[in-house]
């Protein structure tokens, strides 16, 4: 046994050598086993990486204690969490850290450290989500159409033949892909391998988590971020365990602890969410594929519209593509009319056009239900000063504040400053405020006058901050106590309404018109998943799309992704853009303006004295210039082979961090999927 070991510490990138006491001696340590470790005045967690003969540091502390040998986590996810940390450029001892239930799940004090409460059975499966609670009433599987039946032959033939395999499910929406999953979920079950499946924000799909509950009971773990520290960890060790053979979560629940993987689904794989954008900046989506991999497993991503990546490395056959190309029982795909908000003359109320209006009361006199999207939350997205144009921004931000008008109030949505509400200008104390733009909160305002006998409900991240609030409105949609539902993106997540007959997108600009090479891809995915909430039951259903810009490519092709994809592919490869790249964008904030610029400068020189094809573009101020009292610069690298991004980035970082960079943050974002 030798006497020092090195070992990962939280977020710090450095790795450290610690001394193995006598007392502690004759174990050997696997790695990614925990030990307590001092550091500074405090004590902290630490994971083995290996052991090591001898080291150079004088005076070198002592391992206060082991708390396991080997990892809790199996062999082929630590291997897992290794490559995430060598391709995202992220400190082993984050990524441990990120793969284990809480991190109070262990006390430290200098006392030592405290165990883990017991294991509580009776709790198992609570996992805090209402939709489960019919847990244990098992449903049987429902008969398959042509098209589930063929896909399914073709995934579960790969589950029964073993070995890596990755789909892509293309499957409209409303085409059954979740009875789809929940049978190559049997399938492996069968096998006895175990299935992961990550579900975009599990808090805004209760109904998917609900119907994998009935079909497979208390077999299932449900992993989010909701859950208590000690839910949580009674969720894992239920997978540990082995009591639970399906795992089920947002994009962490990949690195649930189960012994034998035989598949992994990853529903909405296009959705935003899976890419972790603080801390480990992973895509959950590309680490399952890894995975995979690593397991010999089967990978079913699965979406009405696939990211662009995703398609296109099904078209070269790095993924078997398998398509629902039509909805369960013949049913029709809603019919889609466009409305130009430039005719003001047909506003009725502001964005509220003549059409929109006379399709919700039709909707209302046949007791059917409306879906109304609109992307901002709050009253008013921007308030300007009528006499001399004052603007009013965030003092932390360079983003306008959007009037909240029930809280009376002017809030920053990106770091939650907020100031009452002004009745004059700051500037020339004149009177005429004009507010600009719309969001929820007036929408539903308006709704209400119009319609006052109509029952109205709003989903946002306003009317959902309260437990269980979310959940509610699902039910009062499901259930018919309501006619019309105003949200943002979170009604176009995954609900199946079968009395939902029109969805009015009030204004489909908006996300359009972001700085963003990927805001056409968004902007499609989110109004095509918006017109899939709508006629998903026996009924007919409707889809008007409000704009300024009728006449833009994207809107004549609707929810129809090949001819989009055709169209997208064509800009990205002119512009050179993923998937016809890679890149990684460098994020340098600092308090002081001038400090963030000088050392982006110094940064983007150093890289750009690189002799290869890598392309270094900027420094240049980011999108949002300043947030949360930090002026920030981007520096964007592209090139093809993605080792050599790396290796040129690391060449440049090695020079550019030579001098210590205290105040600068610095972030690496590999596979960036936000430009802001
Ligand atoms: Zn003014
Ligand atoms: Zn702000």
């Amino acid at each position: 046994m030798p006497l020092y070991v090195e070992v990962a510490i939280s977020h710090i990138p450095r790795l450290f050598h610690y001394r193995i006491p006598a007392s502690l001696e004759a174990v050997s340590l696997e790695l990614g086993a925990r030990l307590l470790v001092p550091l500074g005045t405090r004590v902290q967690i630490a994971y083995f990486v290996r052991s090591i003969d001898q080291t150079d540091i004088e005076n070198i502390k002592d391992v206060l204690e082991i708390i396991d040998t080997t990892s809790p986590l199996p062999p082929l996810l630590i291997k897992l969490l290794q490559w995430i940390s060598d391709y995202y450029l992220a400190p082993i001892g984050s990524v441990m850290k990120a793969a284990f239930p809480q991190k109070s799940q262990y006390k430290v004090t200098t006392a030592g450290v405290i165990k883990p409460p017991k294991q509580l059975k009776e709790k198992l499966s609570q996992a805090g989500l209402d939709a489960l609670q019919s847990a244990g009433v098992v449903t049987p599987p429902l008969p398959l159409n042509l098209d589930q039946q063929h896909v399914y032959n073709e995934i579960s033939a790969a589950i029964e033949k073993g070995g890596f395999s990755p789909f892509l499910l293309h499957g409209v929406t409303g085409s059954g892909k979740t009875e789809v999953y929940l049978q190559v979920i049997q399938k492996a079950l069968e096998h006895h391998k175990g299935a992961i499946v990550l579900v975009p924000e599990i808090g805004l799909t209760p109904q998917l988590v609900a119907r994998f509950g009935n079909r497979f009971g208390d077999k299932i773990a449900v992993l989010h971020s909701k859950l208590t520290p000690k839910q949580r960890y009674e969720a894992w060790q239920k997978i540990k365990n082995k009591e639970a053979s399906i795992a089920i979560g947002a994009r962490s629940a990949l690195f649930a602890p189960m012994a034998s993987v035989g598949v992994i689904i990853v529903d909405e794989e296009h959705d935003a969410s899976y890419k972790q954008e603080e801390s480990v900046r992973y895509h959950a989506r590309d680490a399952a594929i890894v995975y995979a991999r690593l397991l010999g497993a089967v990978v079913v991503l699965g979406s009405a519209t696939p990211s662009l990546e995703s398609f296109y490395n099904g078209t070269i056959g790095k993924y078997k593509t398998c398509s629902l190309p039509n909805r369960v029982e013949e049913r029709p795909m809603p019919k889609i009319e466009m409305i130009d908000l430039r005719e003001r003359a047909s506003w009725v109320k502001p964005f509220l056009t003549q059409r929109l209006i006379f399709a919700i009361e039709k909707r209302l006199e046949l007791h059917e239900q409306v879906i109304l999207f609109i992307n901002r939350r709050g009253h008013t997205p921007s308030l300007l000063c009528g006499d001399c144009g004052q603007k009013w921004q965030c003092g932390n931000c360079a983003v306008s504040l959007t009037f909240h008008k029930k809280e009376k109030k002017l809030l920053c949505h990106y770091c939650g400053f907020q100031q009452a509400s002004p009745t004059d200008c700051v500037n020339c104390k004149g009177t005429r405020l004009l507010f600009l733009g719309v969001g929820t909160e007036q929408v539903e305002e308006e709704i209400r006058t119009l319609f006052p006998l109509a029952r109205v409900l709003r989903m946002d991240r306003d009317t959902t901050s309260k437990k269980g609030a979310h959940h509610k409105i699902v039910t009062a949609m499901e259930e018919k106590e309501a006619d019309i539902l105003i949200g943002t993106q979170m009604v176009a997540k995954g609900h199946d309404f079968p009395w939902v007959t029109l969805a009015g997108i009030v204004c489909a600009d908006f996300s359009l018109n972001f700085p963003d090479f990927r805001s056409s891809e968004r902007t499609f995915q989110l109004l095509a998943q918006v017109a899939g909430r709508t006629g998903r039951g026996a009924l007919l259903g409707e889809v008007l799309i409000q704009t300024f810009q009728p006449e833009h490519e994207l809107f004549c092709v609707i929810p129809a992704f090949k001819p989009f994809y055709n169209t997208e592919m064509g800009y990205r490869k002119d512009a050179n853009y993923p998937p016809f790249t890679r890149l990684i964008l460098l994020g340098l904030s600092h308090k002081k303006e001038e400090e963030a610029e000088k050392k982006s400068e110094q940064l983007a020189s150093i890289l750009k004295k690189n002799k290869s094809s890598i392309e270094v573009l900027g420094p240049a101020p980011a999108p949002i210039t300043r947030l949360r009292n930090e002026y920030r610069y981007q520096i964007l690298l592209k090139g093809k082979d993605h080792l050599l991004l790396k290796s040129v980035l690391k060449k440049g970082l090695d020079i550019f961090l030579e001098k210590p960079q205290r105040a600068l943050r610095l972030t690496i974002d590999i596979d960036p999927q936000n430009l802001i």
